[in-house]
């Protein structure tokens, strides 16, 4: 079968044949129906993640189960499913405390070789090697859905569109009638953006340089739009709400300066959310007084603290009744081999997102 392989970093993949391993027990043999391209594929091309090279990259990705190992019990063949980036495996520490987001098990369930790569075995990026026309996973890395939506949009919420509604929901859990402030509206701040919405906030205040975003933005249902090139955003939001600043804020850029914005932005006893990813060895310097004095809750975001065997087929059924629309936030679809150019698209920034099928 076909895979996107990362051969070195910053050079293009490279769209080959590998060969799946035989299934171990608890593995189950994916049919690959689309991958989502998310900026965290372009963080790993650059080599922002330490991996051992050559491997299958793509992390956004759903499919039909075609074979599972022998000790299987999660899903069957032919069973629709959306990958999940960190695996639930439903037994550790964290995983009983109703945080699989953190599933302490997820690295070693990650970490396991699942195809060979010129006669050697090889890991594939989170486990999973969405970019692919087959993943060998473990069952803990995928949640069975019920739809007939297409696979375009199902990937995506492998990982974006789950990070980001999950951090409005389930991470800073935004409610009725509240003010929202998203800083950065790529798929991940635009589907931020619609779980406010679902939410029931009251007032959506979309932040980022880009037209096209903010046009986006106000289709997926922003009540406002700041452009953050034409004065200081943090300015322009309390401009919109009596001086006093959101009920809410999110930064889904990725960016300390972003960051300390989304802070300052939030009112009073406010809620910050850092949903964002960048590189390990940045620090955000803040207010230490106003830290306690303007009893503001800083909130960090993983996988939007989604507890994805529950959530997943919830954002599904969502998606089905028209209240989160992820037709919208499919830019283009185009085949696997295409996979470079779709690397391109996601660096000029003009794509939500660019969706390979196999
Ligand atoms: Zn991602
Ligand atoms: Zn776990």
């Amino acid at each position: 079968m076909k895979a996107a392989i990362l051969e070195h970093y910053s050079a293009p993949l490279v769209v080959r044949e590998v060969e799946p391993l035989a299934l171990g027990p608890h593995d189950v043999l994916v049919d690959v129906g689309a991958s989502g391209v998310c900026h965290s594929d372009l963080s790993a091309q650059r080599g922002q993640y330490p991996f051992e090279l050559p491997i299958v990259i793509g992390h956004e990705g759903a499919g039909t189960v075609a074979e599972v190992g022998d000790a299987v019990t999660l899903v069957r063949p032919g069973d629709k499913v959306i990958a999940s980036f960190i695996p639930a495996c439903g037994r550790c520490w964290q995983c009983l405390r109703d945080r699989s987001h953190l599933c302490e098990a997820g690295r070693a369930l990650g970490g396991v070789p699942h195809v060979s790569i010129d006669g050697a075995p090889r890991k594939s990026m989170a486990g999973l090697g969405t970019m692919a026309q087959q993943m060998t996973v473990h069952e803990s890395s995928v949640v069975k859905v019920e739809t007939d939506l297409p696979f375009e949009q199902l990937a995506l919420i492998g990982c974006g569109v789950t990070t980001g509604v999950g951090s409005a929901l389930w991470a800073a859990g935004v409610v009725p009638g509240s003010t929202v402030a998203v800083f950065g509206c790529g798929g991940v701040g635009l589907s931020t953006l619609q779980g406010a919405v679902i939410a029931g906030a009251a007032r959506v205040i979309a932040v980022d340089l880009a037209p096209a975003k903010l046009a986006m933005a106000r289709q997926l249902g922003a009540t406002d739009i700041v452009d953050a090139g034409a004065g200081d955003p943090v300015e322009q939001i309390r401009a919109l709400t009596a001086g006093r600043g959101v009920d809410f804020t999110f930064e889904v850029v990725g960016r300390p300066d972003t960051m300390r914005q989304a802070y300052d932005a939030a009112c009073r006893g406010g809620t910050v959310t850092f949903v964002g990813a960048m590189a390990s060895d940045l620090v955000l310097p803040l207010p230490a007084n106003d830290l306690h004095s303007s009893a503001k809750r800083l909130i960090g975001s993983a996988y939007g603290s989604a507890q994805v065997r529950r959530h997943m087929p919830q954002l599904v059924a969502l998606a089905q009744t028209g209240r989160l629309d992820l037709a919208s936030m499919v830019s283009a679809t185009v085949p696997l081999e295409k996979v470079n150019d779709a690397f391109e698209a996601i660096e000029s920034g003009e794509v939500v997102r660019t969706v390979l099928v196999p």
